[in-house]
């Protein structure tokens, strides 16, 4: 199988075996549909990530890992242990975080609807409260500034500017611009930032941007920088730090193969964007540590979804291979058309087209239309593969399903 970053799967003998074990062993006593997990897979592709960013000469980088790509404990365990901080989205992400002993002074909340239990909760969390609370409109500085008053505190605030740029993804998951509910116009912040009264209780320490996700090419990522950069420059004070969102994407198709930036001329791009647009302008001593929030490029590779074939069924000329995994175990392709690579355990030059479809009683529950895979049976073991990111964590119980269990290897 191809892909441009490692993945835990392989044929060997023409078996599927998962980080070097044969699947079908790995299965014995656990149940379908199930995520398997790999640990090696995932502490390397940190690594590759951090390291790549130094290497790229990004000043101080922190890497906050985006919770809802996979809020597993031992996800986030592992991720604490190997130095990533967090972004999260909803004080349950927060307290995983925290769980897993993610120190607050790493965390970033981003999101346009914290609420205030939320808020409140995060200006608790430590002494300092949160690394940022990454703001998304006027009105929610406002309760902040009024909260942190009440709680005797100084929030750390930073703007989540809305660049106005097109990121070319899939619609559903682009949030770059105006139409989008996501950040603030930088008129407003611009405003915001006149208006004393919003300021009593909380302190400007950073700017951030997040375009969308599944970015293949980085055109709009850089502009984006860019515009950050000049809002940056425009600024009376010089700030802590700059937050440049997550969003690179991961190979789920031979397409995204030809397009897709490593992670390497992804750092190498954002670096260069940030010296020519601010680093080169300021002096040396006020140059930004840069915060990353990365999900899916971090995750998403080690983990695969695995089903088993329930039965098959021929309508003329229409087959159907039915698993006992469904589009509430994975949602991607009923929800953004995603395109991912189902795997049988038992490889063979024999070929039928057939869909791939789960027991939820929706037409969208379909893994993979015409796929060309071998005639499989009754308990074929069969892993849609690249799950790691956004599986799990937006499974749910739709038809009275379990959620599916997650093994580690
Ligand atoms: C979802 C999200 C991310 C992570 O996006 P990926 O595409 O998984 O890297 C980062 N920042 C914010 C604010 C997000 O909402």
């Amino acid at each position: 199988m191809k892909t441009l970053l490692p993945t835990p799967l392989k044929y060997q003998k023409n078996k599927l075996s998962f980080e070097g074990h044969d699947l079908q062993k790995i299965m014995k006593n656990k149940k379908t549909p199930c995520y398997l997990y790999s640990k090696k897979t995932m502490t390397e592709t940190y690594k590759a990530f951090y390291s790549e960013a130094l290497k790229a000469k990004i000043p101080n980088p922190l890497v906050c890992f985006a919770v809802k790509a996979n809020p597993n404990h031992e996800v986030l365990t592992l991720l604490k242990k190997s130095g990533a901080g967090a972004d999260v989205v909803s004080v349950g992400e927060l307290k995983a975080a925290l769980k897993a002993g993610i120190n607050p002074q790493k965390i970033v909340f981003s999101g346009v609807g914290k609420t205030r239990d939320e808020i409140i909760f995060a200006l608790r969390s430590h002494p300092y409260g949160i690394y940022s609370f990454n703001v998304e409109s006027i009105e929610e500085l406002e309760m902040i500034n009024d909260l942190s008053k009440k709680e005797n505190k100084v929030a750390r605030i930073a703007f989540r500017l809305n660049p106005r740029v097109n990121a070319k993804t899939h619609k559903h998951i682009s949030t770059g611009n105006k139409t989008h509910k996501f950040g603030l116009l930088r008129s407003d912040i611009e405003e915001a930032l006149l208006n004393d009264s919003l300021w009593t209780h909380s302190t400007l320490v950073g700017l951030s941007i997040h375009i969308g996700s599944q970015l293949t090419e980085l055109k709009a990522t850089e502009k984006a920088i860019k515009e950050m950069c000049d809002l940056a420059m425009s600024l009376k004070y010089p700030i802590e730090f700059l937050d440049v969102g997550g969003g690179l994407g991961i190979d789920y198709t031979e397409e995204d193969r030809k397009e897709l930036a490593s992670i390497k001329t992804y750092m190498k791009a954002v670096y260069q964007s940030l010296h020519r647009h601010y680093f080169k302008k300021v002096d040396p001593l006020l140059i930004p540590r840069i915060v990353f929030e990365p999900g899916r490029i971090l995750v998403g590779k080690m983990g695969v979804l695995v089903s088993k074939v329930v039965r098959t069924k021929q309508s003329e000329d229409c087959h159907f291979t039915i698993i006992d995994a469904g589009m509430n175990d994975l949602m991607r392709p009923a929800l953004y058309e995603a395109y991912h690579e189902v795997y049988p355990y038992e490889k063979s030059t024999k070929l039928i087209s057939t869909d791939i479809v789960g027991p939820i009683c929706e037409s969208t529950d379909i893994f993979g239309a015409q796929r060309k895979l071998p005639r499989l049976k009754s308990d074929d073991l069969i892993v849609i593969d690249n799950a790691g990111a956004y599986g799990r964590s937006m499974a749910n119980r739709y038809n009275e399903r379990e959620l599916a269990p997650e093994y580690f290897i």
